[in-house]
């Protein structure tokens, strides 16, 4: 049974509709993470009232789910998502439903969750539904799907990423059943969104196990946004990166590219629709992996300059987990700490300093570059008076 409990917030929440006879259940994720003895990130709370009788129960409670019914129900400073008792139906594009219907009955909305270990609930005096048997296939360590894979997958193609990132993140392996059905089905995460890809994916590189984002695209289930699929044995582990969001994107979109998957690691980020900037630096990362690192600290200040500091960054934390570049991260890293100038903020002269010696114009930016580039080889240089008799000398 259960080994961690719910906070005293998320336990009001449940005391407070079943007292007005409405059984509520904590629901999903948190009561599989609790038979895990892993404290929930959220608690979601499932219950046979609808949204206007939770409103009414929780003053300043909103509706946040559309067409879910989900209420986000503030308590203190805590929120907790509330939602009615549901079922699903008429499947649009293998992601939307088109009939959401509220009902009384948990079994239903049990029976629509995806997989048995996310398909129980647990009332506030510790009564575990499972009528899938979700907590033998905990035990086992299995995702497997509720009711029948080929149909689930079809209802909503999301399912078989979700299948993938749950396995990496609790470690399982995945029934034979789901896995036959994730096999066929796979065309049909063509149909998907890229956002709600991109959400899955990153969630999978964030596991223990992103590897598993090579074994998505072995299974074909991102065809639509490669030219071909990885070739079976690559050395490069994606484990091996820092396990941070833009780093696992860009070692992953820059194996995709290295391996002649997609166009580059810029147009394989975009079509999974990330943020501006991460592309941006997946763009710049990728250009400075696809040549030889920068090998002295000149040439490393020469690039910090000219791509930043966290495209460099993350280029070499790349090169690193990929095993290539031998020691040129460390080099990096030595030319940060020693604080040495390698952009113009932090040359010792500004613009107006050069002004008031008379230039003007182009002039002014021309003089500023050629300072910077005389720092980045005598770093002990960068000192005022030097350089603005240097700049003075050279006006003519
Ligand atoms: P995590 O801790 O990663 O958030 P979670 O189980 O809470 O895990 P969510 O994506 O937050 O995962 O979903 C909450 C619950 O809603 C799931 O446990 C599952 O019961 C149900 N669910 C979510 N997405 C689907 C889906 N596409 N099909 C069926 N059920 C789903
Ligand atoms: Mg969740």
């Amino acid at each position: 049974m259960a080994t961690i409990s719910p906070p005293k917030y998320v336990r009001q929440v449940l005391v407070t509709l079943q007292g007005r006879g409405f059984p509520a259940f904590l629901v999903g994720g948190c009561v599989r993470d609790m038979l895990l003895g892993v404290r929930p990130n959220d608690w979601d709370i499932t219950t046979a009232a609808l949204p206007e009788q939770i409103l009414e129960l929780f003053p300043g409670a909103k509706v946040t789910g559309g067409q879910h019914g989900t209420v986000t129900v503030r308590i203190h400073s805590h929120t907790v998502e509330v939602t009615p008792f549901r079922v699903e139906g008429g499947y649009r594009d293998h992601r939307h439903p088109e009939l959401v219907q509220f009902v009384a009955d948990l079994a239903a909305d049990l029976s629509r969750r995806d997989f048995t270990v996310n398909a129980m609930a647990l009332s506030a005096d510790g009564m575990l539904s499972d009528p899938f048997g979700g907590a033998a296939d905990l035990k086992r360590g299995v995702i497997r799907c509720v009711g029948e894979p080929e149909r689930r997958f079809e209802e909503d193609a999301l399912r078989m990423l979700r299948a993938l990132r749950f396995s990496a993140k609790l470690g399982f392996s995945i029934d034979l059943f789901t896995m036959e059905a994730i096999r066929e089905k796979a065309p049909l995460c063509a149909c998907l969104p890229p956002e709600r890809v991109r959400v899955e994916l990153e969630k999978m590189l964030l596991t223990p196990a992103p590897d598993t984002a090579l074994e998505a695209i072995s299974l074909g289930l991102l065809d639509s946004y490669l030219h071909r699929r990885l070739p079976e044995q690559i050395p490069e582990r994606l484990s091996a990166l820092p396990k941070r969001a833009l780093e696992r994107w860009i070692g992953f979109a820059w194996l995709l590219e290295r391996y002649g998957c997609v166009a580059s690691a810029g147009d394989f980020l975009q079509a999974l629709r990330l943020d501006g900037r991460s592309v941006h630096l997946g763009t710049q990362a990728a250009a400075l992996l696809n040549a030889p690192l920068p090998e002295t600290e000149a040439d490393w200040k020469r690039c910090l300059r000219r791509c930043g500091i966290e495209a460099s960054i993350c280029a070499a934390r790349v090169a690193e987990a990929f095993g290539r570049g031998g020691d040129r991260g460390k080099t990096l890293r030595a030319v940060l700490k020693s604080g040495d100038c390698f952009s113009l903020r932090q040359l010792a002269v500004t613009g107006d300093d050069l002004m008031a010696l008379g230039l003007r114009g182009r002039a002014v930016g021309e003089m500023l570059e050629f300072l910077l580039d005389y720092v980045i080889d005598y770093p002990e240089n960068n000192r005022r008076e030097l350089l603005l008799s240097l700049a003075a000398g050279s006006e003519e």
